[in-house]
């Protein structure tokens, strides 16, 4: 069916009608109709309720109001207390994106704001909120996607186009199915293929930074072809699960990314970071700043529980995985109803100071492919309360001792939890006066948590929208320059938060370098220590390490105190992998298990075989499953 036709011909009167553009699966009419474009609601109602998809009405760009006296014209609206900080316009989709402090000031009042600015300029509005930590690297992001308007209308347009022009017919010969090629008895490079006899879409594209053997998803898979791939869905920022993303791009790749906004910024910043470190070490980089610049120009986010279109035969909706800001499990609704597909990417069954916990209810799933990073028997965490209590001991008694407080971290997810941990502790009086250092990037990742509460849990979001800002707080100190750096060590106490988290590169290893041998210090490690890190040397008890500085390498004697703590951990621990299968509704008939070593996999998907009675797969790596 042609729905373009179908649209014009519901729609009587044609003179309405300037031009009809997909955008994705959404519709857009473009009128030169003011009258239509500012009172359309019957028509559109009708229209909605007669094709099941979104249709939007804008005026045609060659009426707008231009963009410098539409920027004047906002400007002097009232808008109270809105702060109204930045204006991106995109002309060919006659949208402008307007940046404000406190963006639900001009959506309330059913749109008063919104609808005002319609009428005076002709422009459609999207809201954003200001970030309120400045940050270059946020600001360059924005313009970078804001440079590609005409390119990004036309592609946009065509995804629509090839989703409702391709024919495809769910009979006898209709199948559905999934290709293990990175992540699978293994943590790192996670990456899914799924085909159906029309579409191929892959499951995130993450490397393995520490197996410099096999860094990449396994793309050389006969059936993994880039020319016939239609679209690459991201579950979270971290590169295991997106560091592979912009290679696609530079061996061809065409097509769009989804994600959810958070991750798309996020992402880009660690990629930038990572072009960044390994340009200065010299390694063989997978991809550099232009390729970054083409992934950007591809990418569509969408919000959680939109169901979106993404080939003519799979449709995709995000849910929240609990697991960093932003994070999302992909459920896929594959030939209309036939077959439906949930892939958690990374999961946390648990609240958490920043999120909820991962959702469980669903309309249909009948695979489960989930994680299993802490699957095995043993893998029991602490619980959060202890967890805690045991961080404020160290913190304390070391801050009491004079001493100085090294925690590593990944640029995003536990960083911003112990950020609100500290905040609160400090707030409620329970730790004393320490300046709490976010070094590097770390700011730039928490600039990007301030623009977007509404991923976050109601606690924390209230506190951001009412600006009451937790990451505010006059305690964190940013630290970039190795200057500043020299004046927090030569300082009074301080909690020190800095990548990476495994001590395997970045700041964090300078600040271990220059605390390690001090035992008033204490070295706090909270993440997964990969085999072969400085993290997992020190953790596993090894106190004399040699240490590259300046390309120079040089030995120490460790005699600070060194600490694990698992409980603050981003990951479901096997009682929570538990209970997530046990909540999951419906439950799946088939489950499959990545993202684990071997043994924590074939632990768990035995056990759940057992206590659930569904059938459970443990793929390799390179090994393809039919669905159905
Ligand atoms: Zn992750």
């Amino acid at each position: 069916m042609d729905i373009k036709k179908e649209i014009t011909e519901f729609i009587a009167d044609k003179s309405l009608i300037e031009d009809i553009n997909f955008e994705v699966s959404n519709i857009v009419i473009y009128t030169k109709n003011r009258n239509f474009f500012l009172d359309n609601t019957e028509i559109i109602r009708n229209l909605v309720s007669k094709e099941k998809k979104r249709v939007e009405v804008r005026l045609d760009p060659s009426l707008l109001l231009n963009e410098k006296e539409a920027e004047e014209k906002i400007r002097k609206m009232d808008f109270g207390e809105a702060h109204i900080t930045d204006f991106w316009f995109d002309e060919p989709r006659s949208i402008v994106t307007i940046e404000a402090e406190r963006p639900e000031i001009l959506s309330g009042d059913r749109k008063a704001g919104i609808n005002k600015i319609k009428e005076e300029t002709g422009w459609s509005v999207i809201l954003a909120r200001s970030p309120l930590i400045k940050s270059d690297i946020v600001t360059a992001i924005r313009e970078m996607l804001y440079d590609n308007s005409k390119f990004r209308r036309k592609m946009l347009n065509e995804i629509g186009e090839s989703i409702y022009n391709s024919k495809f017919e769910v009979d006898d010969k209709y199948w559905v199915r999934i290709s293990a090629l990175g992540a699978f008895r293994h943590v790192g490079r996670s990456a899914v293929l799924v085909q159906t006899p029309i579409s191929s879409v892959l499951l995130d594209a993450g490397v393995d930074v520490s197996n410099p053997k096999e860094p990449v998803p396994r793309v050389d898979a006969p059936e993994f072809d880039i020319s016939k791939l239609a679209a690459v869905v991201i579950t979270h920022s971290h590169l295991d699960h997106c560091g592979f993303l912009p290679a696609l791009y530079k061996y061809g790749y065409k097509g769009p990314v989804y994600s959810t906004a958070p991750t798309r910024d996020v992402m880009t910043l660690l990629h930038l970071d990572y072009i960044n470190l390994a340009s200065r070490t010299n390694s063989k980089l997978l991809f550099d700043v232009d390729d970054v610049k083409n992934m950007l120009k591809h990418s569509i986010t969408l919000p959680f529980h939109e169901v979106t279109d993404i080939t003519p035969d799979i449709r995709i909706t995000l849910h929240n995985a609990g697991h960093i800001l932003g994070s999302a499990m992909i459920h896929l609704n594959i030939g209309n109803g036939f077959y439906n597909v949930l892939y958690t990417g990374d999961f946390k069954y648990d609240n958490s100071k920043t999120l909820n916990r991962a959702e469980t209810q669903f309309e249909r799933v009948e695979t489960l492919i989930m994680e299993s990073t802490y699957g095995g028997d043993s893998d029991t965490q602490p619980s959060r309360t202890e967890t805690e209590q045991f961080f404020l001991d160290i913190i304390s008694k070391t801050i009491a001792n004079n001493g100085k407080v090294l925690v590593p971290v990944l640029g995003v997810g536990r960083a911003q939890e112990l950020m609100l941990l500290i905040e609160e502790w400090q707030r409620y009086g329970l730790l004393p006066e320490a300046t709490v250092i976010v070094d590097g990037m770390l700011w730039d990742v928490t600039a990007i948590y301030t623009v977007y509460p509404e991923f976050m849990n109601s606690e924390t979001r209230n506190r951001i929208i009412a600006h009451n800002n937790p990451f505010l707080s006059p305690i964190f100190k940013h630290t970039v320059s190795e200057e500043e750096r020299q004046q927090v060590l030569a300082g009074g106490p301080a909690i020190i938060l800095a990548t990476s988290g495994m001590l395997n590169g970045g700041p964090a290893v300078s600040y271990f370098a220059n605390l390690c041998e001090d035992p008033k210090n204490a070295v706090v490690l909270v993440s997964y220590q990969g085999v072969g890190t400085l993290g997992r040397t020190i953790q596993n008890g090894g106190r004399e390490v040699d240490i590259e500085l300046n390309g120079k390498l040089r030995h120490f004697s460790v005699s600070a105190l060194v600490y694990s703590i698992e409980g603050f951990s981003g990951h479901s621990d096997r009682k929570q992998l538990e209970r997530f299968v046990n909540d999951i509704r419906p439950r799946p008939r088939k489950i499959i298990i990545g993202h684990g070593e071997e043994g924590k996999i074939l632990e768990l998907s035995s056990y759940i075989r057992k206590r659930f009675r569904v059938e459970t797969h443990a793929p390799h790596v390179l090994d393809a499953l039919r669905l159905k």
